[in-house]
């Protein structure tokens, strides 16, 4: 499959590569250049129904498998995403705008997390409890049955990818939800799901949040959900989950995320890591980015320097060019939110260093572009400091108190990530003990380290993925009573 405007993607209910029931469809566009690049299907509630019965009627003898038989499939899986890559890299870079480069870093981790799960899956043991000393107690763990993944746009393969290799092993069978901006690569993982997996193991449904999401996380047989994406969509699925039933719901949320530096650091260093934290190669369209660097007075002026020369070096151009460093925003919705962030910093008298308009030129009059940008003297109150943007703006203070620098960045609703800068190492544990945020990078940033557990506190969410706490958290406990 390559994307083109006639092109028409396909949901995967049941093993069969199907459109929806109403033949409703769904444009995809390139947002370099606003053009149609394709169609995908708008799944309603009956859709959704179909699938999810087909993965409940999957699942018993999809969990009968020894975990080998299991892990033997999904590494099939990941051989044939890799043998496809190219074309899956292509469509995925086509429909999000995020540059090609280290977009082929998702093919990979879309591959190697269906290996990773498999390789972890003998260790979701159960424990013998010594409560009597006559008799015995055991836990076993077991799937929950269908497991539900709704992904969001900034990754799409890779977070499907890692939707399906957890809950699958573990024993249960799938529904996925792409996002409705960039669905396309779905089609293809679709296409290897049926070629590779049993009918009705990994089903697949394409649509909008509010019909085909809402229906997924309203649905009877779906006891267990997971979510990656914005902090109101999902207290959204909480709220509709609780109306319908009792539910287990992993939350992976927004951040708006604090990168404090104190005196003691190498200037160099500290602004290489500042831009790199900023995820430009997707737009800034990362939960993980650390958009709020907050830098001690004493080095303030010439980090800031340095740092705007660096952002104003990045030039927005062709996403597909494997020299670019920045893409379009994904969508316009993403567009108009960055730009309306954009206006509110300046009409609330932030500095804007660079960026902060469209590019000129004939390549950026259609398309959802914005240059990097970067504003200075931000202000603990303004709305760039306090709302997560997920656009290339970075919001740059200075800060003289350390207990006051700390409270600042505590202060929000946010706590996925945090980056801190300091060569004295009681310092930086003591900073990195006090920061509430799951993820905390110590004189580093960015960097998802494999295996290490990653989600938020506070309203950036519940659980934590990429680590064995994800993988136990799609079985449910169950105590054995064995008197004697
Ligand atoms: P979003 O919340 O708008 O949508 C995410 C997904 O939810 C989409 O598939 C959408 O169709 C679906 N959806 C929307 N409304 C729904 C509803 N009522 N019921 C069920 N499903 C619904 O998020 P987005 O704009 O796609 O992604 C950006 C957000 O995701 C940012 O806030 C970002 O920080 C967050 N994010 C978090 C992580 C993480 O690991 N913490 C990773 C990536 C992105």
């Amino acid at each position: 499959m390559s994307a083109h405007p006639q092109f028409r993607g396909h949901m995967l209910i049941g093993g069969e590569l199907v459109a929806s029931g109403s033949n409703k469809w769904l444009e995809s566009v390139d947002p370099s250049t606003e053009e149609k690049i394709g169609e995908f299907p708008a799944a309603d509630a009956q859709d959704v129904n179909k699938a999810v019965s087909a993965a409940d009627n999957a699942q018993p003898a999809w969990a009968a498998l020894d975990i080998s038989q299991r892990a033997k499939y999904l590494h099939q899986l990941a051989k044939r995403i890799r043998e496809r890559g190219d074309e899956l890299l292509h469509t995925e870079v086509l429909d999000t705008g995020n540059t090609i480069t280290p977009m082929r870093g998702d093919i990979e981790n879309a591959a190697w997390q269906l290996e990773w799960y498999s390789g972890l899956a003998t260790e979701m043991k159960g424990e013998t409890v010594p409560a009597t000393t006559k008799n015995l107690h055991l836990t076993v763990r077991e799937p929950y049955g269908v497991v539900t993944r709704i992904v969001p746009f900034n990754h799409p393969l890779m977070f499907a990818a890692r939707g399906i290799a957890g809950p699958l092993i573990a024993g249960n069978t799938v529904v996925i939800k792409p996002p409705e901006t960039s669905s396309l690569s779905s089609s293809i993982l679709a296409e290897l799901c049926q070629e590779v997996l049993p009918p009705g193991t990994v089903n697949i449904v394409t649509g909008t949040g509010m019909s085909t999401g809402d229906a997924l996380v309203r649905h009877p047989l779906i006891k267990r959900i997971v979510f990656t994406g914005s902090v109101p969509t999902g207290m959204a699925i909480q709220r509709s989950a609780a109306q319908v039933g009792v539910k287990e719901i992993t939350l992976e949320l927004g951040g708006k995320n604090a990168f404090i530096v104190y005196p003691d650091v190498d200037i160099e260093k500290v602004s290489n890591a500042i831009v790199a934290g900023m995820n430009f190669g997707w737009s800034s369209q990362s939960c993980g980015s650390t958009s709020r660097v907050m830098i001690h007075s004493s080095i303030y002026k010439q980090v800031l320097h340095a740092v705007t020369e660096r952002v104003a070096q990045i030039k927005p151009c062709n996403p597909m060019d494997p020299k670019s460093r920045m893409g379009p925003m994904n969508s316009k919705h993403q567009l108009d939110r960055v730009n309306a962030m954009i206006a509110s910093a300046i009409k609330e008298g932030a500095t804007l260093m660079t960026g902060g308009k469209r590019p000129d030129g004939k390549d950026f009059e259609k398309g959802y572009w914005v240059e990097p940008t970067v504003f200075s003297d931000v202000q603990p109150q303004m709305t760039i400091a306090r709302e997560e943007i997920f656009g290339p703006v970075l919001a740059v203070s200075s800060w003289d108190d350390e207990t006051q620098v700390m409270n600042v960045a505590n202060s929000l609703e946010y706590g996925l990530t945090a980056s801190i800068w300091s060569n004295d190492i009681t310092r930086a544990l003591t900073a990195a003990r006090k920061i509430q945020a799951g993820t905390v990078w110590v004189n580093g940033v960015g960097t998802h380290f494999k295996g290490t557990p990653y989600g938020g506190y506070k309203n950036s969410g519940i659980g934590r993925e990429s680590c064995m706490e994800e993988l136990l958290s799609y079985t449910e406990v169950k105590a054995i009573q064995i008197l004697l």
